[in-house]
């Protein structure tokens, strides 16, 4: 049972402390579904009591055994990391362009300038940031969570004045606002949902005894979809993807994965791997080559709050990497028959995510995002 949930901050939110430059902190732009998990686990503890942990089989499925997925939570989608606007278009307005498909047809990618249609922009291309929205007039536009920063500084009780060299600087997401992501009880319990409802307030992250972090969760309804309808989507998106998709691949069975969170992938040895196979997400892939990707790792640290230990250092693929996959089938006819094969698949590895770990909202993806080919440049 997948449940759409908002975390709605009362106040503001400050999640990873990785000093950027000198004393400044900046909050992450999301909640990583392992922070909101211990969030979710300590009011659990203070709502129904702190020997639950011990004593009520629940607590053990929702928080120790993986029985509950919990999901990133955002703003909106992230902007995959192929796409590039231009760097003037908050005078300019000029459109993003996306070059998934350009790549995995080996065309030139080092675009000079914006390549707006009809006039000639000077512009460089940049990456945008934050998520994105499609909004009926404006078409894409990227959407940033509002921030506040403070600064403060420490005393010198002799002195009676700031100490010098003293100045800390704080950015925080600020209160008022709403992210949004998914729960899933994967035993589908409705005693469980039940339970995580009368939670009420969470505290997140950072600063809980100045007032931070405030949240109030909540869900609303199901994103269970039939999985028929779920299979003929899936279909129709790679067939969105086969049609958009320039010339040198027309030929090809297509399908790209777009990361909406970190992805932790192992190889057979273990290590961690910047990217992946078609046959290592699923057996049923075997034969899609890679074409083109847009990726990078990112370092992923934790806090065990019950050992008071930083949690070991793992690597992932970061968030908005994409990938594009191709096979080629000359035949139209079965190149159809593929597509609804493969189509079953994918919607399975949509569903359920990739790699390690996503119990704690890792490896959530997006399958042939519509994105790719409303960009597609
Ligand atoms: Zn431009």
């Amino acid at each position: 049972m997948k449940l759409q949930s908002f975390v709605e901050l009362k106040s503001p939110l400050l999640i990873g402390s990785k000093l950027t430059t000198g004393n400044a902190m900046h909050s992450t732009e999301r909640i990583p579904g392992s922070t909101l998990r211990g969030a979710v686990a300590q009011a659990y503890l203070d709502c129904y009591g702190s020997d639950c942990c011990v004593s009520d089989p629940l607590f053990r499925e929702i928080f120790l055994d993986g029985g509950v997925r919990f999901g990133d939570h955002r703003l909106a989608d992230v902007w995959p990391r192929s796409v590039r606007v231009c760097k003037g278009r908050k005078k300019t307005k000029h459109a993003p362009i996306d070059l998934l498909l350009r790549a995995g047809a080996g065309k030139e990618l080092l675009l000079e300038r914006c390549p707006e249609p009809g006039v000639e922009c000077l512009e460089r291309l940049v990456h945008p940031k934050g998520g994105w929205d499609n909004q009926a007039e404006d078409g894409y536009v990227e959407m940033e969570l509002k921030r506040v920063r403070q600064a403060h500084t420490s005393m010198d009780p002799m002195l009676q004045r700031a100490r010098s060299e003293t100045l800390f600087t704080k950015t925080s997401l600020s209160g008022s606002q709403s992210l949004r992501g998914f729960v899933e009880i994967v035993s589908g319990n409705p005693e469980i949902q039940t339970r995580l409802e009368g939670l009420g307030e969470l505290w997140i992250g950072k600063g809980r005894s100045r007032g931070m972090g405030s949240s109030v969760w909540s869900f609303s309804g199901g994103l269970d979809q039939d999985e028929s309808k779920e299979v003929e989507a899936m279909a129709g998106r790679m067939a969105g993807i086969q049609h958009c998709a320039p010339v040198e691949l027309q030929e090809m069975v297509l399908f790209s994965i777009t990361l909406q969170s970190p992805a932790i992938i192992l190889d057979e040895w273990l290590q961690y791997q910047g990217h992946f196979g078609a046959a290592e997400l699923d057996g049923q892939l075997t034969g899609y080559k890679p074409l083109a990707q847009f990726a990078d790792m990112t370092a992923v640290d934790g806090w065990n709050e019950s050992a008071g230990l930083p949690k070991s250092r793992e690597w992932a693929i970061d968030i908005g990497s994409c990938f594009l996959f191709g096979r080629q089938i000359s035949n139209t006819d079965e190149r159809a028959a593929e597509t609804q094969r493969v189509a079953q698949t994918l919607a399975r590895v949509e569903r359920d995510g990739i790699g390690e770990r996503r119990e704690e909202g890792f490896g959530e993806v997006r399958i042939c995002q519509q994105i790719h080919m409303d960009l597609a440049y």
